[in-house]
């Protein structure tokens, strides 16, 4: 049998191998009582929701987050069968299947809660419902003025199950300087103590992502969201000092990149000095340049921005992006690597020899964080599981 990778022109390699170093990593920071739940929106940050569920239930996760019911409805079919909280506003609409899914649904607009008490009343059912506290980021959550509203609805609905409370940082990552994460910290706090002491005893409280994780323990309460770190990439540089700066010296190793992307080349020529390569002609020989062919273009998440920036591996050594990447193709320049031939394998993110690029070297070449160059993948492209 012909490997897959052998059929196509750009291809994703996940390293099975570093999934689960990053995995039990992070089980180790925050023990066996702590549920452990992967966040998988956006096709696993591009890396393959089919893949990465199988490996983080192969290896230790307990849940899944994801953003939309359709991203949940997706696992499910594929048969898994563990808690999914869905982030991300459900339309009224589709609630009812929200709820014969079992789904963990994020509740911060009122119209939400009075739907799904009259679904469950008509169908008997239960749903479960994690409350989105609002601490500060401003994005989705319900004031703490709102509270009284919730408390008293919430004790007439008791089919429409408070299981859990949450809250996600504004700035956890981007800084330092941890103060207001800690008044966001604060103010949940103040929060969960209200709804507790009003009747609702047990609850499960989150507000953990990957850098929350990584610098402040007492953030892994009952359950967290773990996000970017599983894929083994940092927050931020500032997480990575932040953490460095907490005691750990030999941070580099400790969370391993899973994702690789390849391609092959799919033509090679000469072109003589003082020619121009690509549209827009932005980009003018100063000698005689061998230019090879790659199949990856802005479509496939590769970013136009790092027209004339980027860098791709071609037998271990760095060959410059030269020219526009276009819509599925870019050029880039192999004039001093000996010896390339058609269809040798370039390393868009990842190692080659000795070798590496970073989603973070992409990210800083095209003016974004390494979350937007993996998630924005195109998902057409094949992900195969490696060792
Ligand atoms: C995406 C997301 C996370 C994961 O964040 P990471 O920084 O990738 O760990 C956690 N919580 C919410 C609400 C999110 O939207």
């Amino acid at each position: 049998m012909v490997e897959q990778h052998y059929l196509n022109n750009t291809w994703i390699e996940i390293s099975e191998s570093a999934y689960e170093h990053n995995l039990k990593f992070f089980r180790k920071l925050i023990g066996e009582k702590t549920e452990l739940s992967v966040v998988v929106k956006a096709n696993a940050y591009g890396h393959g929701w089919q893949s990465i569920a199988r490996l983080a239930m192969k290896h230790g996760a307990d849940s899944f987050c994801v953003h939309s019911i359709d991203e949940a409805l997706r696992l499910r079919r594929a048969g898994f069968h563990q808690p999914i909280l869905i982030m991300g506003h459900i339309p009224l609409n589709r609630l009812e299947e929200a709820v014969q899914e079992k789904f963990r649904i994020v509740v911060f607009n009122r119209e939400t809660v009075e739907r799904l008490d009259q679904i469950t009343t008509r169908l008997s059912a239960l749903a479960r419902i994690h409350l989105k506290l609002e601490t500060g980021t401003y994005r989705q959550g319900i004031d703490a003025s709102e509270l009284d509203w919730y408390i008293t609805k919430l004790k007439n609905t008791p089919r429409v199950v408070l299981e859990a409370v949450y809250t996600h940082f504004a700035n956890i990552e981007d800084t330092t300087n941890h103060d207001y994460a800690n008044f966001q910290k604060y103010t949940f706090n103040q929060m969960v103590k209200i709804i507790k002491d009003s009747g609702f005893p047990i609850l499960k409280r989150h507000i953990a992502c990957t850098a929350a994780i990584l610098l402040f323990p007492d953030t892994h309460m009952d359950m967290v969201r773990l996000g970017i770190g599983q894929y083994g990439l940092w927050p931020s540089r500032e997480t990575f000092e932040s953490y460095k700066k907490n005691g750990e010296k030999n941070g580099e190793k400790l969370l391993l990149p899973v994702l690789t992307w390849k391609a092959r080349i799919t033509q090679l020529k000469w072109v003589d000095a003082e020619h121009t390569i690509g549209y827009g002609r932005t980009f003018k020989t100063t000698r005689k340049t061998r230019i090879a062919v790659i199949p990856v273009g802005y479509s496939d998440g590769y970013d136009r921005g790092l027209s004339n920036q980027g860098y791709v591996l071609v037998h271990g050594k760095r060959a410059p992006v030269r020219g526009r990447v276009c819509m599925n193709l870019m050029m880039v320049d192999v004039t001093d690597i000996p010896k390339v031939k058609l269809e040798d394998e370039v390393v868009l993110i990842g190692n080659q020899g000795k070798e590496q690029i970073t989603a973070d070297e992409l990210a800083n070449w095209s003016g974004t964080i390494n979350y937007e160059i993996v998630s924005r993948i195109n998902s057409d492209i094949p992900r195969i599981i490696v060792k």
